[in-house]
């Protein structure tokens, strides 16, 4: 049975990648349907985020050259997350399944085949999970390492060295646009779509030209996002140190009055201010926590669009009627 795909790659300023990608892309659908797995309408959703170099005349050649290569520009940079979105919900309806991966040819093409045999085993999410990072800085493999470990111990359901490589059909799509939230971390949300899932794993290589467009800024926020996104306990764990210090408090009050009794009053210097200190500085910290909450209730109850389709080339010629439900 072959079934109708749609590659959706996000790229932002991805011109020394693309060349490479779009050959390896030709020949792996190429293969894939000579396999009998996709039909021969199957597409490569290519969505442009706001890049500043090249990308989007490369992607319009592309489509002019190929009909197999489809454009989606969106009309300005929205990053990672959002242009990832814009192409799946575009991919929505369209195809049977969608597989999302990066530009810059990071994922194995060759593990599409095992997904695609899971999607017909019944799965609607296959993860594809990577085996070994060695091709990854020490630091990023560390830093990645220390943010699963947090996300799993704050009770997030989260599939271990999954990036958004990641094949999702039709009917977990449309279960996708069912959510409606403005800070996206697509990984944390696909298990919460639910539906039978499995993960295929391989080898992650090296970015294949061009530079990492995750510096270090971006994937602290990014982390952080992931865990203020769908774990409240950073609140309650504020709740649990304040009951904590109010304990240690009462036992002080105590150690105060005692003192004052005996007549050692002077002599708190120290652990006064120690104390000053401390407590200002879980209190900002708390504020801090509380503050990136509240300031995703701010972002969310705007309810601002995530993507604006400024084209949408493909061969019908229909234009963007890409509908964001919410
Ligand atoms: N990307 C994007 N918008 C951005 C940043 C990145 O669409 O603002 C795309 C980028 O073109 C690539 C994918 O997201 O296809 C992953 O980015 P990158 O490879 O730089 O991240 P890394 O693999 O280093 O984590
Ligand atoms: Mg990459």
């Amino acid at each position: 049975m072959a079934y109708k795909l749609m590659v959706v790659i996000p790229c932002y300023n991805e011109e020394e990648v693309l060349p490479e990608t779009s050959r390896r892309l030709v020949e792996k659908m190429a293969s894939l349907e000579k396999k009998g797995l996709i039909t021969p309408d199957s597409r490569v959703l290519l969505v442009n985020d706001g890049s500043r170099d090249r990308t989007w005349e490369m992607i319009c050649q592309l489509h002019r050259e190929n009909p197999m290569f489809e454009g989606v520009k969106l009309s300005r940079n929205r990053g990672h997350q959002n242009a990832l979105l814009a192409g799946l919900m575009t991919a929505r309806n369209r195809c049977d399944i969608s597989i999302s991966m990066d530009a810059d040819l990071q994922d194995d093409m060759d593990a599409m085949d095992r997904f695609i045999e899971k999607y017909a085993e019944g799965c609607d999410v296959v993860y594809g999970v990577r085996n070994k990072r060695e091709t990854d800085t020490f630091f990023k493999r560390e830093t990645a390492l220390m943010f699963y470990r947090l996300m799993k111990g704050l009770g997030v359901d989260i599939t271990y060295n999954h990036a958004d490589y990641r094949l999702m059909s039709n009917r977990a799509l449309n279960a996708l646009a069912q959510f409606g939230e403005v800070n996206l971390f697509l990984r944390g949300l696909a298990p919460l779509v639910g539906f039978q899932s499995d993960t295929v794993s391989y080898d992650r290589s090296e970015r294949f030209a061009g530079e990492s467009k995750y510096p270090f800024k971006k994937m602290l926020a990014f982390a952080i996002d992931g865990i203020t996104s769908f774990s409240v306990k950073p609140l309650r764990l504020i709740t649990s140190v304040g009951l904590g210090i109010f304990v240690v408090s009462l036992f002080m009050l105590l150690y105060a009055l005692i003192s004052w009794i005996t007549g050692k009053t002077v002599v708190g210097w120290t652990s006064t201010l120690a104390s000053i200190w401390m407590i200002g500085g879980i209190q900002l910290l708390s504020l801090g926590i509380i503050g990136e909450y509240v300031g995703k209730i701010y972002n969310e109850t705007k309810r601002r669009p995530r993507f604006i389709i400024e084209r949408y080339l493909n061969e019908a010629g229909e234009d963007p009627a890409v509908d964001e439900t919410r």
